[in-house]
């Protein structure tokens, strides 16, 4: 019997490659896992019917002799990357029997690495929420604590990995849809600089801000991931290259600490607590803490909240009962549109796009829209110079541990979850959430992250800052 929770992708490569075990066998033990324990958590939309078969391909070639980064893993996706030939819904009614025509070229890049495409996971609608309650099909249970969420809007594919169902599963990060997950969930989450990863087959939330990114056990293991997925992409005119950011300072240890930033009511004590320790583990591994000033980093949350719902009123407006998925049929085309509509988004999708289409309406576009631009501009530059003194700026990744269902009843408070995350999409930056242990509340150890932040390019300072912290 395959022990998936101690496996990494590094093991399990090691084992296929000494013929310890088939990827059939890892295959069918992923698979076996999500039927013993998935009934609880609801981590998976689907297992892919083809996916056995994948691993019998991984097997011949792995006999053959073949070498590949992931020959033979499975792997979770979030239900908005597109798999040719499979379903992909967004957690949406709206996309009611779609099956994509095409593979995004994530998956495809997965599929040239050697892995086998398991299964699709749950998610907010659209990738719109912090708790995965927002899925048309229910929510997503936290596997350390059943009565809590597992984050969001990525929360299966955390599930997934954190419940031992799967090694490594990918997400979708528009605001901290990886991070902040993989921070309740306990398991390591990673966001690319933007246009490092293609958005290509990515069902669109927020696409100045979406990128692709894996959940994984280990820092290691997301950048094997990343390195598969990374390149420019000729579907995408957005993904960038190598030479796109310029390669900055060299790496010196050094670590900001916008202390202001957390210092707020909002911000659990427990959670205070864990970022010192954070801070004290850094520097007895050599590292320089210095504390550093980001006034304008606070508004980031405010911005993202006018910049995304307006992409989203945008890129929802094909979801129309003609092209895609649902149909409800009214008196004329216009009444089609409005009842397929209707049906077919919840209430959170909605609320973004009467939101977008107010801060777009040609009255209020300067005042909002425009003005959302400026300090976001404002927020990058301020970024950009902090990274002429620090190689990393640390925050914790969530301001509390995992909530429980139902405890964020207003979109406001739900909206908060995503304080820390948000400032890497806004300006661009790669962000890596790591473990740091946990808390007790109630009898159960809730997972706590901390968040490290690089500058535009400067993935490999966060790698190796991360493998230092986790001791890999
Ligand atoms: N929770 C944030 C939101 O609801 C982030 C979502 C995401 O990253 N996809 O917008």
């Amino acid at each position: 019997m395959i022990d998936l929770a101690a496996l990494t992708i590094k093991s399990a490569r090691e084992a296929l490659k000494k013929g310890e075990f088939t990827s059939v066998d890892l295959t069918k033990a992923c698979i076996e896992a999500i039927k013993e324990k998935d009934g609880d958590i609801h981590a998976f939309l689907e297992v892919f019917d083809d996916a056995l078969g994948q691993a019998e391909e991984a097997d011949k070639k792995i006999k053959a002799g073949v070498d590949l980064p992931l020959l033979g893993i499975p792997f979770a996706l979030k239900d908005n990357i597109t798999v040719a030939g499979h379903r992909a819904s967004a957690s949406s009614k709206i996309l009611e029997g779609f099956v994509s025509p095409t593979s995004s070229t994530a998956v495809s890049k997965l599929f040239e690495a050697g892995a086998v495409i398991l299964g699709r996971t749950n998610c907010d609608e659209f990738a719109m929420g912090a708790s995965t309650e927002n899925s048309a099909f229910g929510p997503t249970m936290n596997p350390r604590d059943l009565s809590r969420v597992p984050g969001g809007s990525s929360g299966g594919s955390a599930a997934a990995v954190a419940g031992d169902m799967v090694l490594v599963s990918l997400g979708s990060d528009t605001g901290g849809s990886i991070r902040q997950p993989a921070a309740f969930c306990g398991v390591v989450g990673f966001k690319p600089t933007y246009g490092r990863v293609s958005r290509s087959g990515l069902i669109a939330m927020a696409s100045s801000l979406d990128q692709i990114g894996p959940f994984t056990k280990t820092v290691e293991d997301a950048e094997t991931v990343y390195d598969v997925l990374r390149g420019k992409d000729p579907m995408d005119s957005t993904t960038i290259d190598d030479s796109t950011h310029a390669a900055g300072k060299e790496f010196n240890k050094t670590i900001g600490v916008p202390r202001a930033f957390f210092a707020g009511e909002g911000v659990s004590q427990a959670v205070k607590d864990n970022l010192d320790e954070a801070i004290q583990k850094f520097i007895s591994l050599g590292y320089t803490v210095k504390d550093i000033e980001l006034p304008n980093i606070a508004y980031a949350l405010s911005v993202y909240y006018i910049l995304v719902p307006a992409e989203v009123s945008s890129n929802t407006g094909r979801f129309d009962g003609v092209k895609f998925g649902l149909h409800a049929d009214g008196k004329d085309g216009i009444e089609d549109y409005f009842k397929t509509r209707g049906a077919g988004f919840g209430k959170e999708v909605r609320r973004r796009i009467i939101l977008g289409t107010y801060v777009l309406s040609s009255g209020y576009y300067d005042a909002y829209y425009g003005s959302a631009l400026k300090v976001k501009d404002l927020i990058t530059a301020e970024l950009r110079e902090a990274f002429k003194e620090v190689d990393l700026i640390l925050t914790p990744t969530t301001p509390t541990p995992a909530f429980k269902f139902g405890e964020k009843s207003s979109p406001l408070d739900m909206y908060l979850a995503d304080i820390f995350t948000v400032p890497a999409n806004i300006t661009g930056a790669p962000s890596l959430s790591v473990p740091n242990g946990s808390v007790s509340i109630e009898g159960k150890d809730l997972p706590l992250g901390i968040l490290m932040t690089a500058d535009l390019g400067r993935e490999d300072n966060l790698f190796r800052a991360g493998k230092d912290f986790s001791g890999e």
